[in-house]
């Protein structure tokens, strides 16, 4: 079927639209270009249910067994940015880079953060993806979205709920675009371009770049580091078929190659029951877990 012009697919796989490169296929798949396509989809209920959004697919593990119903992949258009006043409006299919680069050209900083992480701004927004000290939504000054029925509004920050890694009242509710407010350049501020190069720096050394993952697969508990208990099990470089936890970032997860994404998830599973034994923490998962496993 085609909705304005854009295809509503069937039994996709979703391997190539996630940085695990693991999953099975989408019953039904769309490519939303514009936010006209995004609002007659849900508006006339064009699509099967359930939907699933995704952005850039870093921060998912999509089951073996695949998505029911219709994924809705909103990182392929909608990439509109621009100056609005003194804010930056950018849509959901901006690249977290894309924005960070546009704001430091454009003479703002404290953006340099989001320059590493391969997201979307929607997926950034649905997260409150952050790093190096900052968080996504605390340039956030006011967001459009739309919910499943296709109505659109504009919310304020204060209508969220927002902590780390995590955002409440979304009900369900879309992210179309957002506006930021990233503070002005002085002459006395580092140039926020070497900013970005050094943060990218940091994460070259840190980081399994060359290795499909999907970031950090935990959140940090308060006062110490998942990638730190991780690794004091001894679980760095421990394998379950394809996967393995990171000989360079124990809270990363690597697919070798092959993995399944019932690798990664007994991977995950093994860490928390581990971690409990060991220190009496539970791990909280910082990755969205989806879809179907395999019968
Ligand atoms: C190498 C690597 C490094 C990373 N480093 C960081 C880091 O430093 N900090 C950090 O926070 N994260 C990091 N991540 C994780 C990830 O990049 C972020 O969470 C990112 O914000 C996810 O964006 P996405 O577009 O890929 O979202 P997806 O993975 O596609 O989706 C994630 C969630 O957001 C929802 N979502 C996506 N788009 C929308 C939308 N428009 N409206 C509503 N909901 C939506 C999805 O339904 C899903 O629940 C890293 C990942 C990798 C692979």
């Amino acid at each position: 079927m085609i909705v304005n012009k854009d295809i509503i697919y069937q039994n996709i796989s979703m391997k190539k639209f996630n940085s695990w490169k693991v999953g099975g296929n989408a019953e039904n798949y769309i490519e939303v270009s514009s936010e006209l396509t995004l609002q007659e989809v849900l508006e006339q209920k064009k699509i099967k249910l359930p939907i699933t959004v995704i952005g850039l697919g870093s921060n998912v593990l999509i089951r073996d067994g695949g998505l029911k119903g219709t994924v809705i992949n909103l990182s392929r258009g909608m990439k509109d940015i621009k100056n609005d006043e003194n804010t930056i409006y950018a849509e959901c299919g901006v690249s977290c880079s894309s924005l960070a680069r546009y704001a430091a050209k454009n003479k703002k900083k404290s953006c340099a953060f989001l320059a590493g992480i391969p997201g979307s701004i929607g997926g950034a927004l649905a997260m409150n993806a952050g790093c190096y000290g900052n968080e996504t939504w605390d340039f956030v000054s006011k967001v459009k979205i739309i919910n499943f029925a296709g109505n659109i509004a504009i919310k304020k920050k204060d209508d969220f709920e927002i902590s780390y890694r995590n955002v409440k009242n979304l009900k369900n509710d879309i992210f179309i675009g957002a506006w930021f407010n990233f503070p002005d350049l002085s002459e006395q501020d580092e140039n926020e371009i070497t900013r970005i190069n050094k943060l990218l720096k940091i994460r070259r050394e840190t980081q399994p770049l060359n290795w499909p993952t999907a970031g950090s697969t935990f959140k940090n508990p308060e006062n110490t580091f998942a990638a730190k208990l991780i690794q004091d099990a001894g679980l760095k470089g421990f394998t379950i078929g394809g996967a393995r936890f990171s000989d360079k970032h124990a809270n990363f997860i690597e697919n070798m190659g092959n993995a399944s994404a019932d690798d990664i998830e007994q991977l995950i599973y093994l860490a928390q029951k581990t971690i409990r034994e060991l220190n009496d923490i539970d791990l909280q998962i910082e990755v969205k877990i989806i879809g179907d496993k395999s019968e």
